[in-house]
């Protein structure tokens, strides 16, 4: 049975989908069967972030309206797999899909994998309403600046009243530097504004913008500092006690 991770954020841009794609490939790594959702319709990125958009023809939605089945919609990155993608559609959900024909697409899913992440919108759309209902963890990603932190908070508020309690922290594009020189939100203070435990801390790393441009994962190419970030957060959510590095 899987364990549904969803992928959120207040504030846009703080790399929802670089954490769902570099995950989806660390867990898959380490021999879990793992599905990747694209729920940010309209703006949808995964598919790029894994490399395999030309490759994409069906969404969620299709499967959902029985256009296609899931099989027909998934997609698997190369050299990974255990790893899948099902892709967003190319507009917003509207109400005329409901919450159960979501819950019963996540339902026939569920068997097939050890995880299911879901790569959400900013904000509080629709999609991630349905899928915070779903879900078992909440990962708020979120970069060390007081809006961001801020709107960490009210997304943590929002999935909690949608039912989703299980709630962590991932602070990224974090510059130590920064931090030393008080000039940026150091870790504890982003745990106190945003009430979550820390899952993972991901430092500024141009690597990472190359890999995504590329349509790969950090894991692909040699000299990403970023690389170990991604791996002890798949440990931790395997359950594993690493610890996080200090950057005050
Ligand atoms: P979101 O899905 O939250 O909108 P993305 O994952 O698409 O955000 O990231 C937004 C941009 O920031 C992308 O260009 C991505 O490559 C870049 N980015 C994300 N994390 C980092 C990081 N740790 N260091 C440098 N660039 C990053
Ligand atoms: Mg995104």
């Amino acid at each position: 049975m899987a364990k549904i991770l969803l992928i959120a954020s207040g504030k846009g841009g703080t790399g929802k989908t670089t954490v769902s794609s570099n995950l989806g490939h660390a867990l898959a790594n380490e021999g879990k069967r793992v599905l990747l959702i694209d729920t940010d319709s309209g703006f949808k990125g995964l598919d790029l972030a894994l490399g395999v958009s030309e490759r994409v023809v069906f969404s969620f939605l299709d499967v959902i309206n029985q256009n296609a089945t899931a099989k027909d919609a998934m997609v698997q990155p190369e050299n990974a797999p255990n790893l899948y993608l099902i892709s967003a559609p190319f507009h917003p959900l509207t109400e005329a899909v409901s919450f159960k024909q979501v819950s019963e697409f996540v339902a026939s899913l569920f068997n097939k994998f050890d995880f299911i992440i879901i790569d959400c919108s900013a904000g509080f759309s629709l999609e991630t309403s349905y899928f915070a209902k779903l879900a078992h963890v909440g990962i708020v990603v979120a970069t060390p600046d007081e809006i961001s932190l801020r709107n960490a908070d009210k997304m943590n508020d929002l999935l909690i009243d949608s039912g989703l309690t299980n709630n962590f922290l991932i602070l990224n594009r974090v510059r130590p530097k920064l931090i030393v020189q008080n000039k940026a939100s150091n870790i504890d203070y982003a745990m106190d504004i945003t009430y979550l435990p820390l899952l993972g801390v991901i430092t500024e790393d141009i690597g990472i913008i190359e890999c995504q441009n590329a349509g790969k994962s950090v894991f692909e190419k040699a000299k990403i500092p970023s690389k170990q970030a991604f791996t002890n957060i798949a440990k931790r959510v395997l359950g594993k006690q690493i610890p996080i590095m200090d950057m005050k």
